[in-house]
């Protein structure tokens, strides 16, 4: 069988206790060492006063089954001066299963895959490199497009936090549609965007400049009631359909260049105050399809919406997340991606639950 082990060490010589597992393993009859990857130095992921970490993948062929596997892994682990003490201690060694073959199994002392190696970019960028169009059994995506998901950052699931899940992309691209079919799916409330109470909205849209300070100051106020952390509990999943980020884009894009430094104050301070969000569903599609369904949906407001409008928007949209630290992104294609067909709904849904807690 081909499986895939990650090698991570933040104690003593890092790389030669690495190098030294993956000698120990290859010495064993029923293992063979088949490619090691690049060396990654890492932070740890728990921010602790910890020293940084040192992580490999292998790829190894093996005829000893998944739970002997781990065993045998286990045995190294102790014999290179591995201590037990306690979850995300600092370890000379730490050898996990990230896949075994295909192989989806979940009991008490075994997860395959991992289940958090979707999330680390120090595994998946070593996976990448051995084996990029490998699919994950569960998530049914390659080890590329996961990886490219998480923009060389690693994240933890994090129960302590509320489960905000951030539906992102340009006017008319039908981020709302998705957040009901998808929050009926994940039995979740939606946060809805409340543009249509926003009084000043529709003279903004009509050219009234000197309001736009008042209309994204309402915004932000409207957004600090929906998403401050006091406001959500860490045991509930929230959907939204806009991302908290994309106030700026527009305040930047309305409000005069004297009033934006009051703006940006409020901004900071909200910002401070909010969920971030556990997960991104970026939602893209051509400006000129978007223009579409603007028409299509006739909000009066929107009708003078220009396309070069929609062409700015993307690229603020494309630069912002192209930075993106905060969580994981899952990109989907408007165009490709069908919201309205029950099945991708119940695919996206499988593939959310194992980016969130679930209590
Ligand atoms: P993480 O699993 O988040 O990387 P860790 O590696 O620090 O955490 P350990 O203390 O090394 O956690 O392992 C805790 C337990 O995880 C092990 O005793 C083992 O039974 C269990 N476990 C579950 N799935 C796996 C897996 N795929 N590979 C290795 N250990 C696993
Ligand atoms: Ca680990
Ligand atoms: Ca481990």
């Amino acid at each position: 069988m081909k499986t895939y082990i990650g090698l991570g060490s933040n104690l003593g010589d890092r790389h030669a206790n690495i190098e030294q597992a993956s000698s120990e393993l290859n010495s064993c009859d029923a293992i063979t060492v088949e490619k090691l990857s690049d060396f990654l130095e890492t932070p740890p992921l728990a921010a602790m006063d910890q020293p940084a970490y040192i992580n490999a993948v292998a790829e190894i062929s093996t005829t000893l089954q998944p739970v002997a596997f781990l065993k045998k892994l286990q045995t190294i682990e102790q014999k290179l001066g591995r201590t037990r003490d306690g979850k995300w201690q600092p370890r000379t060694i730490d050898l996990d299963i990230l896949m075994y073959g295909d192989l989806v199994l979940e009991t008490c002392d075994l997860t395959i895959p991992h289940r958090q190696m979707h999330l680390r970019s120090f595994v998946l960028i070593g996976m990448s490199q051995l084996a990029g169009d490998l699919i994950h059994p569960v998530l049914k995506r390659s080890m590329n497009e996961l990886a490219q998901r998480l923009n060389s950052n690693s994240f933890a699931l994090n129960p302590e936090i509320p489960q905000l899940i951030c539906i992102a992309g340009i006017i008319g691209v039908g981020k709302t549609t998705l957040a009901q079919n998808l929050a009926q799916k994940l039995n979740c409330p939606i946060l809805r965007e409340a543009y249509d109470t926003n009084p000043y909205l529709p003279q903004v849209y009509a050219g009234k400049t000197e309001l736009a300070l008042k209309s994204q100051l309402y915004f932000l106020e409207t957004r600090r009631n929906q998403l401050a952390r006091e406001n959500l509990s860490s045991q509930n999943i929230y959907l939204t359909d806009y991302i908290f980020d994309k106030d700026r884009i527009f305040a930047q894009r309305t409000i005069n260049a004297d009033q934006f430094g009051e703006y940006a104050m409020q901004y900071d301070k909200v910002s401070s105050q909010i969920a971030s969000p556990i997960l991104v569903i970026y939602l893209t599609d051509t400006p000129n399809a978007a223009m579409d369904r603007i028409h299509n949906r006739n909000r009066p407001y929107e009708q003078q919406m220009k396309l070069k409008t929609l062409q700015e928007l993307k690229s603020a949209y494309d630069r912002l997340f192209a930075e993106w630290d905060k969580s994981p992104v899952i990109t989907l294609h408007a165009g490709k991606f069908n919201c309205l067909d029950p099945a991708n709904i119940d695919i996206l849904a499988v593939e959310i639950e194992r980016y969130i807690c679930r209590q």
